[in-house]
């Protein structure tokens, strides 16, 4: 029951049986389907699932554990919902209610960048007083300020919220286009992948009802991808559904990025064998002419996409659904490896560790993970009510975290481009810049 490496050095060893010809096809660079899902999420041999995880993850990116230096700024968390798993929202007159001034996320950004930060991840809740031109306002006037930050700025739902209090929102799909049109004339350069939780409409409508569902979420990114801008993609896994909704939940994704991807892909000659249409990035070298997927506007491609995908284990404490036990070590493991082998048209998944913790990212690092997240100064969103709960780590902490893990640490800027840096000094490699 031995199946190769990547190199043809070591053997998987799997120890169920269910799972060897999962591991033919993922050896020789094809889809693995719905049920065949099920059967990794249902076997036994969880490390065995990690292993096929970590082949394909090998393949794609080596021994490369990638990482950046940012920083989040949440401006504001006053929000017009209350979903229910939600510990970060407060009302206008309620204790901890905030809003920082578009004077005060600048100062953030400027001292964001003059500590060597590439990016800054900017999220809120839906205000129910700001303007529109306040959000143009504030990406402007960071860009203007440290215009040298990428910002990676609002989920879903507020881009949908942002379509409703613009001039844009009566226009549907391509009114959400101009909106983002909008933002991205101000600075905007990609958005996050937060807010997706679970593409189950009864999982949905039990624990974020009020929030915007799987579909609408799937339409703005798929919005953001046809103008031009990269996103990345979320699961919330651990609450109310179940592992069917997740295998669902991913099957959208790789569907709408094969959708994405088909014209590009039809022009290099990518595509996976027995799936009409698809676009599989994992395979063997020898199944590609040249990149993977090169960035938006490059080698032919003019769309954006889903570059990463990030499970994000449910946090209970503090939220609405405080009864439930939130996912365990290994299936947070498992997850991670299924949506590796799953998601075979998105290049790169995290083990975000904020969420995950810096220790159990090491681990994810060898069951699919080729990314860490970043120093992330300040983070608000899971963790409440207690300064102490801010998190942050330092680019020394993520390097020791990959090194000791067996990988190679690489710093990437938000669109994976290499970086180069020396102190607070930065540039992307092969670019000229400031280091
Ligand atoms: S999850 Fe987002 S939309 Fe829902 S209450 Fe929290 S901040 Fe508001």
């Amino acid at each position: 029951m031995l199946q190769h490496d990547v190199e043809q050095t070591a053997p998987i060893r799997l120890q169920d049986p269910a799972l060897e010809p999962i591991a033919e096809k993922v050896i020789a660079g094809r889809r693995i389907d719905l049920d065949e899902g099920r059967i990794l999420y249902d076997t036994p041999d969880v490390h065995g699932v990690c292993r096929l995880a970590d082949l394909v993850r090998r393949r794609m990116h080596g021994l490369a554990a990638y990482y950046n230096v940012n920083r989040h700024v949440n401006y504001s968390n006053i929000c017009a919902l209350s979903c229910s798993f939600c510990a970060f929202h407060r009302k206008r007159n309620q204790d901890g209610a905030y809003e920082m001034s578009v004077e005060e996320v600048t100062e953030s950004a400027i001292q964001a960048a003059e500590a060597g930060a590439t990016e800054l991840h900017i999220v809120g809740g839906l205000h129910p007083k700001l303007r529109f031109d306040f959000y143009t306002s504030m990406l402007s006037a960071i860009r203007e300020a440290a215009p040298r930050l990428h910002l990676k700025s609002f989920t879903a739902v507020e881009i949908v919220h942002l379509q409703r209090i613009s001039q844009r929102g009566r226009l549907g799909f391509e009114g959400m286009k101009d909106t983002l049109r909008d933002l991205r004339e101000a600075g905007l350069g990609s958005l996050p992948g937060g807010g997706a939780e679970v593409f189950d409409d009864r999982a949905h409508d039990t624990a974020f009802k009020g929030k915007i569902r799987g579909d609408q979420w799937l339409d703005v990114h798929r919005a953001a991808h046809e103008i031009g801008l990269n996103s990345n993609a979320t699961m919330l896994y651990g609450h109310v559904e179940g592992r069917p909704e997740r295998l669902v939940h991913m099957d959208l994704l790789r569907r709408q990025q094969d959708a994405t991807l088909r014209n590009w892909a039809e022009a290099q000659g990518i595509g996976s064998a027995g799936v009409p249409d698809a676009v599989l990035l994992t395979g063997p070298e020898e199944q590609y002419p040249g990149e993977r997927l090169p960035m938006p506007g490059q080698a032919g491609l003019e769309t954006g996409y889903f570059q990463t995908i990030i499970p994000l284990p449910f946090f209970p404490d503090g939220s609405g659904l405080e009864r439930l036990p939130g996912p365990s070590g290994l299936e947070n493991l498992r997850t991670l490896a299924v949506a590796r082998l799953m998601l075979d048209n998105i290049p790169h998944a995290k083990a975000f560790w904020i969420m995950q913790t810096l220790g159990m990212a090491q681990l994810m690092l060898d069951a699919g993970a080729d990314d860490l997240d970043g120093t992330v100064v300040w983070y608000d969103i899971t963790h409440l009510d207690n300064a102490s709960t801010h998190q942050e780590t330092t680019v020394g902490d993520l390097r020791r975290a990959a090194t000791e893990a067996g990988f190679a640490p690489v710093e990437r800027d938000t669109l994976y481009r290499h970086v180069e840096r020396t102190g607070s000094e930065w540039r992307v490699a092969g670019e000229s810049g400031d280091a």
